[in-house]
This record gives structure tokens, C-alpha cells and sequence, in this order.
């Protein structure tokens, strides 16, 4: 074993203990009450926050950015994308089912008032356990963050009480040894606590000041830290005073009420110190804590089958219970039990909420109205957040009559639609094919085939009517402005043209931001409002029925399960999708396959006919290197030529090429010559040609391309396509073969190159495995080939 190696062994232990030693000392901090009270002090927006007031910080906390989507502004959430497991689990699309879950978050968070159960709707497989996933891990790592320490109380006991007789001035004295200003057994050591009671659902420790002076010490600790940072000149003063500025202290917390427990021991304790509340407190011990699902603290979550009951029961008595129970005689002390207790100051999530009858979700009404829950016998205030999911369709929904009209009314409902953009479609199944390809190859477009299939199922063909008649009486105000008015009226008449003549695909498209259909003329009519009307057209219908996600993936699964099928292809899925699909799908299927021609046509062109960027340059540097010398009436020298030689029969040469006639040449040199020098004097060295002189390019890339294209033997490729021994793969790795002297060699030669050219241009996209293979290279080159469609468009004319 190297020297290297042993260290990184050694270092294994090491790295744990550190880390879980930073960890603790980050996120453990035990106070006394008066020191908990100098915290919040100094912080009282972060201290003074209810659970939905938390929620949206803590889903701040990851950041948040604007997307544009279909003529709107949506605010994304970096939570949402996966933080904590590189992305595997982020939301795919979504995006105004998120910004909808978070704007009603945020007015929770500003109004307590307005709180409501959040309930995400939408079919199976739409991303709304994810949503929920992502909330929760979002919440128990920003409780493990500065910003977002939480603290709550535990009943810390003696032996004694130092009041009673017994205790004697011993005891007294050896606690003011350990005194921290107040006596506070916050920080006692372990031994001499004998008894210490943990508060079950994390009362806030504000909560535990007496209600009818809480209102003024709330507004006390704002208030006065408001006036330190009012005199501090700082920009971080200045930033926590504008939060502050914005910041009400929470009624609810005014009104908290401990749990029964919390009470019943503070009472007693009141009692036997004669209402001297220094002395109460010192008993109180105040811990941070951490949100956490597993261990039920501030997350909760309900599934289907689970039980939803409270109840309290009394609390087993213990031996330190025994004692407390000696020095607090007759003392109720509670066990609570349900999803509450975990769900307190977090959040609760009911999965598939409408499974539950409507006794079980009567309770409900309460916890969002009054913020109580019954435990048995005992009610008590809570604070949490309350959300749900269902599939059932919005139509279900409604006939539902398991709600009273109290808690329908409480019901907010966010559509989560199967996705309308087929790119973010695509991506859901990602990790399928990732799967897949450990054994088989996936060929370029076959996930987007289906994708696009499956989106133009969910997709309704635009119409308009409403709007157009809608925005023809607004335009009627600007009447008496002739201008405007015929503008606005112009406009109205292409939009209506452009309504008319958009398919499904169309629709489609643009939905993914895929503008290049729509010519350059007609991009102005697609103004953000008309777009924005498109897309609210069918809301609440596009999305809610059609092929869902698993479909496809039951699809992709039955092509993977082949073992002889060793190259999975979008013509596969194409099968597959129109065996599995009535008649009336074959008009989305000629879709499909419109879109997936005009891509593979493209590619198969670019493949065949690619004129290498190198071969232009050096073209295009040497009728450079010419012109000048035509220009400054100098001769150049040329390879295997003795003398300097006029430049002019090299330029002849090119520009017959090029096919520029006779009488413009001159001044073409000139005009070339001038224009490079220009920009090289601007930039002060030898400029880039496809910068200076981009039209020389684009002439000869033409030229070439046409060339290509002319001298293309049709025959001869198609058969050697067919021919050619494609399991040699080397062939197409290493260099060509060499080229032949028949037409069948040279067509060998030319295919090899096509494929090795259509392997490389896909792996240019960055995963080479995202790329084409020999296999389905051929496949592709022949579709385009023979299909009468893509041949028209190979050749036109
Ligand atoms: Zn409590
Ligand atoms: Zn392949």
C-alpha cells in the first residue's frame, strides 16, 4: 500500500468526525431564556416568523430568476430544479403551477387571513409529489442554514425546587455558581438535571410569554431594533431595515397559545414561585431544531392509507416524570399523537387528499380557520401550512359533495396539466433512456418523436373567436386616432390570418419557443398579448386529458425489452405509437413525421453536402491575397511557377467560379479589398475573414454547396448504402477508404464519409453517446433518400 493511499484511509474517520463536529457546532445552540430573548431582539424578522412566513424564505433561499413563457413573465425557484441531488429530481416545466403555489405562499406569508388548503390537481405522472418532495428537503436543509434556525422549549427540573425549604442555602449558592446572570438551568450539566420535559410540537419560545403583554413585547422587540438599525449607516443595516419596514408582526404569534403541556407546567410553576416569572423561566431551556420528515418535526406528510386521527393520551410515567411529578403534584401531562404534532410550525401534505372521506378532513376547517386542532380532549393552537394533491379530473372535482361548503370554500386548486412543451416533455424521460442505452443505442429524435406525439395529444387547434371580438371592441377607442387605430386594426387582420393558418404543430411549436416557422415578416404579429391569448385559450382543458408520460415510457419499455433490437429509432416509436392509436391519431402522427423529416433532411444534407469551413477560408485568403496585389498593381508569386505572375489570371479564375460576370469584376476586387482593410484598421490587427468579409463566404460556401449537390450520382449512393458492411466500425472511425477510380468505389467512398460525417455532426451536440450510429445512420440516409416527401425537398426542382 502506497504512502498516498494509507493517508486517504486514514483520513477517512477524520473527515467524518470533523464534518459532523462542524455540523453540530453549526447547528446546535442551547440558550437560556433571557439569552433566546436577546437573540430575537437582535433579529426579530427571523425570529418572529409564522410557518408560511418561513416557507417562502426558505424557498427564497435557493434563489429565484424570471422565465418568459408564451408572451409572460414567470418567476422561477432554483429549488425547485434539485439542489440536492444534482437535478435528478427537479420539476420538468411546471413553471406556472410552481409560480402559482408560490404567489399563494407569499400572500399567506403576508396575510395571515388569507391561508386556505393548496391543493395541486392533475393527472397521474405531472411532477406534483415532486414538488412537494423538493418543499420538503428544501425545508430541512434551510433549518440547518443561519437564516433559518428555529428554536423551540424544554421544562428543565432539579431535584429540588430552590425555594423549598429543603433546598437550603447549599443548594442556593451552588447555583449561583453556576449563574448566568439569572439562574437559568439552561446550561446545567447533565447530572444535575433530574427531570426534563420537551415540549412534543415545538412551541415557539414567544409563545410561552403570558398573551396579555405578548402584543406589546412582539412590537417592542421590532421597534427597538428598527431605531439601532435606523442609526446605523451600513447598507446591511439599511437592506435588514427595509425587510423590517415590510414586516408585521404576526397575529398569529400574538395569539399562540403554548400546548397543554407547556401551559399546565408554567401555571403550576407560577403558582409555586408566587408569580415571579424570572424564576418560571429559569426552568425553560431553549434548543434549536431541525425540520425533518423522517423524524416528523415540521414536515409532515399523509398518505393515502394512513390515518389522520388525533388524540391525546396521558403521559407515561417515567422515573424522571416520577419525580417531576413528586415536585409538581397533580400535574396533567399530555402525550399528543397525529400528524399534527409533526406538522407544526412546517407543513403538512395530504397525498391523493380526496381519498380521505369527508369526516377525516373535517378537521381541516378548523386548523385553517381558527389554527386549532382537538387531540382528544384537549384543543390546541397550531401553525402550519396545509397541502394536498389529487388526479382527479377538475369535472370529479366538482361533484365531489364529500366537502362541506365551509371547507370547499377554504380550497385553493392549482392545475399541474401534463407538460404542452414537447422539449420539456423530452426531458422527462431522460432518465429512461439513460437506462436504455447501458444496453442498446437510442437514435438522435426518438425520444422527441414521442414527446412531440404525446404533447400534440394534450395540444386543442386555436381559434380565437372570443379574443378577436374582444380586441376589435377595444380597438374602437382609438378610433378618433386615425393612425393608431388603422395600425391596431392592420394588425388584428394578420393575426386573424395567422390564427387561420396555424396547425396543431404550429401551436405546438411555439409553445416551445420554436419560432422558426413563422417567416421573418410575420415574427411582429406574434406580440406577447396575442401570444398570452393562444395559450389561455384552452386553460384548464389543454393538458388535463391525451397520452400521458407513462404512456410513452410503456413504449420505450416494450422497444428496450427487444434484445435483438440493438438500436432503438424514432421509426420504431412511430410504429409503435400508430398500432397502439386510433384513426383519428393518424392526422398527429402526419405531424410527427413532418417534423421529423424536415430535421433528418437537414441533417442528411448538411452530412452529404458539407462544405468544410477550411476549404472556404483558404479560398477565400488567396482571392484576398490577390485582390490586394490587383489593387496595389503588384504581381505575386504562385507555387511551381518561376516568375511573378499578374494576379489577374488567378482572380479570373475565381470569379468565373463564383460566377461574377466580366464588367463587375474589378470593382469587386476593389470592394473586397476596401472592406477588409476597414475593419482591419478598426481593430487594429489582421481581422478574422468571415468577419470582415462574411459575403465572399457565404458566395463561395453557395458555390460549393451547388457544386456538391451537381455532381451527386443518386444510383450509385443508394446502392452502395445498401451494400456497404456496416459492422466494421472501424471503417467509419479511422479514415476514409481510399478513394476509388469506379463509380461504385467512389460511391463506397462517399457514403463512408456521409456516416462518418452524420456520427461526428451528432456528437457535436455534446453527448456522444446522443448520437447517431452506423445503424441508424443508414436508416436515416435511406429514409431521406427514398421518401418521395424529403427527396422533393433534397432535391428541388
Ligand atoms: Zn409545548
Ligand atoms: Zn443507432
Amino acid at each position: 500500500m502506497s504512502r498516498a493511499e494509507k493517508k486517504t484511509d486514514d483520513d477517512i474517520p477524520a473527515r467524518i468526525s470533523e464534518f459532523v463536529r462542524a455540523d453540530h457546532q453549526a447547528t446546535t445552540r442551547t440558550l437560556s431564556y433571557e439569552e433566546y430573548l436577546r437573540l430575537a431582539a437582535a433579529d426579530p424578522w427571523r425570529h418572529l416568523r409564522t410557518s408560511y412566513q418561513y416557507i417562502r424564505d426558505a424557498i427564497l433561499s435557493y434563489g429565484s430568476g424570471a422565465v418568459r413563457d408564451m408572451g409572460r413573465t414567470f418567476q422561477s425557484y432554483s429549488l425547485f430544479n434539485d439542489p440536492f441531488f444534482g437535478g435528478q429530481k427537479r420539476v420538468v416545466g411546471q413553471i406556472r403551477a410552481i409560480a402559482a403555489l408560490f404567489k399563494h405562499i407569499d400572500a399567506c406569508a403576508k396575510q395571515e387571513e388569507d391561508e386556505s388548503i393548496y391543493i395541486l390537481v392533475g393527472p397521474p405522472g405531472t411532477g406534483k409529489s415532486r414538488i412537494f418532495t423538493l418543499l420538503e428537503k428544501g425545508l430541512e436543509e434551510y433549518s440547518r442554514t443561519d437564516e433559518g434556525a428555529q428554536y423551540t422549549v424544554n421544562w428543565l427540573f432539579r431535584e429540588r425546587f430552590e425555594d423549598e425549604p429543603q433546598a437550603g442555602g447549599m443548594g442556593f449558592q451552588h447555583l449561583k455558581d453556576l449563574n448566568r446572570e439569572t439562574g437559568s438551568y439552561a446550561h446545567l450539566p447533565e447530572e444535575e438535571i433530574f427531570s426534563r420535559v420537551e415540549c412534543q410540537v415545538r412551541d415557539h419560545p414567544l409563545s410561552l410569554v403570558p398573551r396579555r403583554i405578548r402584543r406589546e413585547i412582539l412590537h417592542r422587540l421590532v421597534d427597538n431594533r428598527r431605531e439601532a438599525l435606523r442609526r446605523d449607516p451600513t447598507d446591511a443595516a439599511r437592506t435588514e431595515l427595509a425587510r423590517l419596514d415590510a414586516f408585521a408582526v404576526p397575529h398569529k404569534l400574538i395569539e399562540a397559545e403554548p400546548c397543554r403541556n407547556c401551559q399546565n407546567i408554567r401555571d403550576r410553576l407560577l403558582d409555586l414561585y408566587k408569580g415571579d416569572w424570572t424564576k418560571v423561566v429559569k426552568h425553560l431551556q431553549i434548543v434549536r431544531w431541525h425540520s425533518s420528515l423522517e423524524q416528523g418535526r415540521g414536515v409532515a406528510e399523509v398518505d393515502p392509507g394512513v390515518n389522520v386521527e388525533t388524540e391525546a393520551s396521558a403521559a407515561s410515567i417515567d422515573e424522571s416524570k416520577a419525580i417531576l411529578s413528586g415536585l409538581l403534584r397533580g400535574l396533567r401531562l399530555y402525550n399528543f399523537h397525529g400528524k399534527p404534532v409533526s406538522a407544526n410550525r412546517g407543513l403538512i401534505n395530504y397525498q391523493d387528499i380526496f381519498n380521505k372521506s369527508h369526516q377525516q378532513l373535517q378537521h381541516l376547517l378548523a386548523a385553517v380557520e381558527e389554527k386549532t386542532v382537538t387531540f382528544g380532549d384537549v384543543t390546541m393552537k397550531v401553525d402550519y401550512a396545509i397541502f394536498g394533491s389529487t388526479n382527479l379530473p377538475e369535472d370529479r372535482l366538482l361533484e365531489e359533495d364529500a366537502l362541506t361548503e365551509g371547507l370547499r370554500d377554504r380550497i385553493e386548486k392549482i392545475p399541474v396539466p401534463y407538460l404542452l412543451n414537447h422539449l420539456e416533455e423530452a426531458e422527462i424521460y431522460e432518465p429512461n433512456i439513460r437506462e436504455i442505452r447501458k444496453t442498446q443505442h437510442v437514435s438522435p429524435h426518438t425520444v422527441r418523436t414521442g414527446a412531440l406525439f404525446a404533447v400534440l395529444s394534450r395540444l386543442r387547434v386555436p381559434g380565437l373567436a372570443d379574443w378577436f371580438t374582444a380586441e376589435r371592441r377595444r380597438i374602437q377607442q382609438f378610433e378618433h386616432d386615425k393612425a393608431r387605430f388603422e395600425a391596431r386594426k392592420t394588425l388584428l387582420l394578420r393575426q386573424e390570418e395567422a390564427i387561420k393558418r396555424m396547425t396543431l404543430l404550429h401551436k405546438a411549436k411555439l409553445y416551445a419557443g420554436e419560432i422558426g416557422w413563422i417567416g421573418h415578416d410575420r415574427r411582429e404579429v406574434f406580440t406577447d398579448s396575442f401570444m398570452a391569448a393562444i395559450r389561455d385559450e384552452h386553460r384548464g382543458d389543454e393538458g388535463t386529458s391525451g397520452n400521458s408520460p407513462r404512456w410513452f415510457k410503456r413504449i420505450l419499455g416494450r422497444l428496450s425489452m427487444d434484445e435483438n433490437n440493438r438500436c432503438i429509432n424514432a421509426f420504431q416509436v412511430y410504429a409503435q405509437i400508430a398500432e397502439a392509436s386510433g384513426d383519428e391519431a393518424q392526422a398527429l402522427l402526419d405531424m410527427v413525421q413532418e417534423e421529423y423529416s424536415s430535421k433528418v433532411l437537414k441533417e442528411v444534407e448538411a452530412a452529404m453536402f458539407e462544405v468544410s469551413e477550411a476549404d472556404i477560408l483558404k479560398r477565400v485568403e488567396g482571392y484576398l491575397e490577390h485582390a490586394k496585389a490587383y489593387v496595389r498593381k503588384e504581381k505575386v508569386q504562385e507555387p511551381f511557377r518561376k516568375d511573378l505572375v499578374d494576379p489577374d489570371e488567378f482572380l479570373s479564375r475565381e470569379e468565373e467560379f463564383l460566377e461574377i460576370p466580366v464588367a463587375a469584376r474589378s470593382e469587386h476586387r476593389v470592394a473586397v479589398v476596401q472592406k477588409f482593410g476597414k475593419v482591419a484598421m478598426a481593430s487594429g490587427a489582421r481581422p478574422d475573414p468571415r468577419v470582415a468579409v462574411p459575403d465572399l463566404i457565404d458566395r463561395y460556401r453557395d458555390r460549393l454547396n451547388r457544386i456538391r449537390h451537381g455532381a451527386f450520382n443518386f444510383q450509385a449512393f443508394l446502392l452502395a448504402l445498401d451494400r456497404l458492411d456496416l459492422s466494421d466500425q472501424d471503417l467509419f472511425t479511422d479514415l476514409l477508404p481510399p478513394p476509388g477510380t469506379t463509380v461504385a468505389d467512389r460511391a463506397v467512398a462517399e457514403v463512408a464519409r456521409v456516416i462518418n460525417s452524420m456520427r461526428r455532426g451528432s456528437a457535436l451536440v455534446g453527448d456522444p453517446k446522443a448520437g447517431y450510429c452506423n445503424d441508424c445512420a443508414r436508416k436515416v440516409i435511406k429514409y431521406v433518400l427514398t421518401n418521395p416527401k424529403t427527396r422533393a425537398g433534397f432535391f428541388p426542382g
